[in-house]
């Protein structure tokens, strides 16, 4: 098998690399605009998997003009859609909740998707580097409320290992870090980088936890479930995130498929989050209520195992704000009315409800059904 590094220096990087796109000379020049904007990268082993134009990998690397349309319509759409450089204490580490921060130690990515979140940073030089991770480390050190760092970019992955090794050290040295988290796409995206050095330098660094990055069934390959595999192996609990877009992930069955997938790889489902308002991605916005339809699809209808958090990280820097469909039909001091996934009703007393005394049996006999 090809190494990670050669199928990196693969990459399709330019518009005469990419796969399925029109013939046309004028879209052509118009998609080197957009690269201009929004660099490229889809590194070999990815580029493989892509059957078709519209299939749902191509969707989310190979460039399309729409993402010029709404860089013209900048009014709601932003480069920085959750203000994560107001946040910003030192050069690229995001402090916004009180006990953890996220750590920027690369801004490269195995693929660069289109829907990107930090579209503004991904891929061009001199983002993040040494003196700003020195910083960056520095300020978790002299911050001893930080306990949880999440170790993000780009991806943490891309980074040598010895760089990568070093990097783990110096957080695992400060003493009131209790645990480490690494975001990747890389298992998913370029497997071959999980390799077994890789593997026993993490597996030095635990509580060590990683949030990977998943959205669509296609992408667990059988040499993705071995990446995944390994990395359990070493005891890494592994988790997963995916990004709700339009024509990739958009109904109920594909989710359900890849949310079963992964518990079959022993990957949690942590979140999927309703994509940004970042500039550029307009095209792969769905409204709200597709989360919640899709979250209604699974709950009660499959294991709670496979069912993640359906967020909405708030525009401005609000942080990641939880949706679930109402299952509260009504509330009250005395009783609690609710639904299950077949719509069905049932009462719950409240234990100094008017019928409440304490005696389960007579609490039970109170929970009556109700047809739906
Ligand atoms: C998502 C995020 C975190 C981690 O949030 P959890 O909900 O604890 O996983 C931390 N910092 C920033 C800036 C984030 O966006």
């Amino acid at each position: 098998m090809e190494s990670w590094q050669q199928q990196l220096s693969q990459s399709a990087v330019k518009i005469e690399d990419l796969p399925f796109i029109p013939e046309s000379p004028e879209y052509r020049e118009r998609l080197k605009r957009v690269a201009e904007l929004y660099p490229i990268r889809i590194n070999s082993y990815f580029l493989s998997l892509i059957k078709g134009p519209n299939d749902p990998l191509w969707k989310q690397v190979v460039p399309t003009v729409e993402e010029l349309d709404d860089y013209i319509d900048g009014d709601t759409l932003v480069a920085d859609p959750l203000n994560e450089e107001g946040d910003m204490p030192v050069p690229e580490l995001v402090h916004r909740y009180p006990d953890r921060v996220l750590l920027m130690i690369n801004n490269q990515c195995p693929i660069v998707c289109r829907f990107c979140t930090r579209k503004r940073k991904i891929g061009f030089p001199g983002i993040v580097t040494r003196e700003t991770l020195r910083q960056g480390i520095e300020y978790i050190r002299n911050n001893p409320e930080i306990r949880d760092v999440i170790m993000s970019g780009g991806d943490p992955l891309l980074v040598p290992d010895k760089e990568l090794d070093r990097i783990l050290g110096e957080l695992r040295s400060i003493p009131h870090l209790e645990i480490i988290r690494i975001g990747t796409r890389v298992p998913g995206t370029l497997p071959s980088r999980v390799t077994e050095n890789l593997c026993a330098i993490l597996k030095k660094y635990h509580p060590l936890y990683f949030n990977m990055h998943f959205n669509h069934p296609a992408e667990i390959t059988p040499e993705v479930e071995k990446a995944c595999a390994m990395l359990a192996d070493v005891g890494i609990p592994l988790g997963s995130q995916t990004v709700l877009l339009k024509g990739v992930n958009d109904n109920a069955k594909v989710m359900k498929e890849l949310m079963l997938k992964l518990l079959k790889n022993r990957v949690k489902p942590y979140y999927i989050y309703q994509a940004d308002m970042t500039e550029g991605t307009d095209h792969f916005r769905t409204s709200v209520e597709k989360g919640l339809d899709i979250l209604r699809d699974l709950m009660g209808h499959t294991s709670g195992m496979a069912v993640p958090y359906f967020v909405i990280d708030a525009p401005g820097g609000g942080g990641k704000v939880r949706l679930l469909p109402n299952s509260v039909v009504e509330h009250n001091k005395d009783e609690v009315v609710i639904t299950n996934y077949e719509g069905k009703v049932f009462r719950y007393t409240q234990p100094n409800g008017k019928n409440g005394n304490g005696n389960s049996k007579a609490k039970h006999q109170d929970m009556c059904q109700l047809p739906a």
